[in-house]
C-alpha cells in the first residue's frame, strides 16, 4: 500500500505510523465508572468500508495526515494534512 503524503508525494506505507480512527472520542467524567472508562480506553469500532484515519509520516516529513481509506480494499481516496482537515472541519 502506498500513501500520497501532501508534502512528500507517494511513499510506501511502512514509512507511516497508524494512529487510529480520526474521530474525537467522548472522554467520560472522572466518576463515570469502570465500564465507561474501559470502553473509552480499550474498545474501538472496526468498520468494514470507508474510514477516516490518522497517520503519522514518521519516516518522512513527520506530518500528521487524515487518510480516507476503504478498510476492505485498502483503496485510499483522500489524504490531507491533519491541520488542514481540522481547519476545514472535515
Ligand atoms: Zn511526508
Amino acid at each position: 500500500m502506498r500513501i500520497d503524503c501532501p508534502l512528500c508525494g507517494s511513499r510506501d506505507r511502512r514509512e507511516f505510523y497508524y494512529q487510529g480512527a480520526a474521530v474525537a472520542l467522548a472522554r467520560p467524567a472522572p466518576d463515570a465508572g469502570e465500564a465507561a472508562w474501559d470502553d473509552y480506553l480499550h474498545l474501538r469500532d472496526n468498520p468494514a468500508g470507508q474510514t477516516r484515519e490518522l497517520w503519522h509520516h514518521e519516516g518522512g516529513c513527520s506530518a500528521w495526515l487524515v487518510v480516507t481509506r476503504d478498510t476492505v480494499s485498502h483503496e485510499i481516496s483522500r489524504v490531507v494534512l491533519a491541520t488542514d482537515a481540522r481547519e476545514a472541519g472535515a
